[in-house]
């Protein structure tokens, strides 16, 4: 087992150890040294304040924020990244603005993050949007569709589509304001320890598969079953599930699936690029000095790039790893397979936005923006990786 397939399974209390925790840690609230500065005349005309609208803006103040985080600590990437938002953010402000980074668990179980920062706990989280799907069925769109949109159409869609309005426009009676910030990149399908040749091989087929993918996985004759991070190993291992997905390479070599499965399968067409999100408590945003807020945004679109580099870049090396070990076959779904999949997708989608409005109006809006691009995309992204293989 690797240090960091150890290091996860120590982890795994994180994973489904929910116990609120908050009263049993005091944190600073913030440093509160307003009021430096502002009224001390013209011998401070020089000082950081300045004027928006009617009101004075103290720029000298200091601001103490806490992030929850849906990860263990330091998690891979996704804990590291959001470690690094916070140095940014320091940095960028000069010290003004200080963000301490939380794991799950450690304050607050991680699936309270979402109710947390709604209620100004923490002022910031970071999470997975699906997490959130049985209070606001919506929110899974805004991570990842099965056979949907990949990292960057699903940034396109966000960021110049109208998509991140609409979320928005979802979080806005919780009180929290969305961004996304990384994405995983395409996933792998999974690890199996028996071939798929055909739909018939999914019948009666164990598999750790969450979300709208597990909807799909069920409909197709699977059956998901729910496991906690830190447990997939050993499931696996003793043959309580049949199959398991996780992330890609690099995720999944640290947990050590390929010492207990013998087939990797691809793609990922359950999550064709998930993406994460940060979300900010609406009222503690706006109580900042318009320049912490842009800073604040800046940092949060240099996580998106940030992440999505550092996904790209450890798969490739780690799917090289995995082959290495030379226990492991990659193997493509069967096309026969996906469009079966595929099929079940359709009816997943429908069952959900027949359900809810606010789904089948994200829904409707991926689905517009995937018809405008699908031309564009066959003629550029896919001819153009035919040709590294030539
Ligand atoms: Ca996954």
């Amino acid at each position: 087992m690797s240090f960091f397939c150890e290091k996860m399974h120590k982890n795994r209390t994180y994973w489904h150890n929910y116990t609120f925790m908050k009263s049993r840690r005091k944190f600073l609230t913030s440093t509160a040294l307003g009021g430096i500065g502002i009224g001390l005349g013209s011998a401070c005309s020089d000082e950081v304040i300045r004027k928006e609208g009617n009101s004075r803006i103290d720029y000298s103040k200091k601001y103490s924020w806490k992030m929850f985080t849906t990860w263990p600590p330091n998690f891979p990437i996704l804990g590291e990244g959001c470690v690094l938002f916070s140095q940014w953010v320091e940095e960028m402000s000069g010290g003004r603005m200080k963000i301490r980074v939380f794991g799950g668990g450690e304050i607050v179980p991680a699936l309270e993050t979402f109710e947390a920062v709604k209620e100004g706990i923490a002022e910031m989280g970071n999470a997975a949007a699906y997490y959130w799907a049985g209070k606001i069925p919506s929110s899974q769109l805004f991570a990842s569709v099965p056979f949907g949109l990949n990292a960057q159409q699903m940034n396109t869609w966000l960021l110049a589509y109208g998509g991140e309005q609409l979320w928005r426009e979802i979080y806005e009676p919780f009180n929290l304001i969305p961004f996304t910030t990384g994405n995983t990149g395409v996933q792998m399908g999974g690890w199996f320890n028996q071939k798929i040749d055909s739909i018939e091989d999914i019948s009666g087929l164990k598999m750790r598969i969450p979300g709208l993918g597990g909807k799909v996985w069920a409909k197709a004759g699977g059956t998901t079953v729910l496991v906690s991070g830190g447990e997939i190993y050993t499931n696996l291992e003793r043959g309580v599930i049949d199959a398991t997905e996780w992330i890609g390479p690099y995720h999944d070599y640290l947990m050590g699936f390929h010492q207990v499965a013998k087939y990797y399968y691809y793609p990922g067409w359950h999550e064709p690029g998930t993406a994460f999100e940060s979300f900010v408590n609406r009222e503690k945003y706006l109580e900042l000095p318009p320049d912490l807020r842009e800073i604040i945004t800046s940092a949060l679109y240099r996580l998106n790039l940030w992440l999505i580099s550092q996904f790209e870049m450890k798969n490739a090396e780690h799917l090289e790893l995995i082959k290495k070990t030379g226990k492991v076959q990659i193997l493509a779904f069967p096309d026969s397979v996906l469009k079966e999949l595929k099929r079940y997708k359709g009816e997943v989608i429908d069952e959900l936005i027949a359900s809810d409005p606010a789904s089948k109006k994200v829904f409707d809006s991926i689905s517009s923006f995937k018809e405008l691009m699908g031309p564009w995309t066959r003629i550029s992204e896919k001819e153009f990786y035919k040709t590294q293989d030539l």
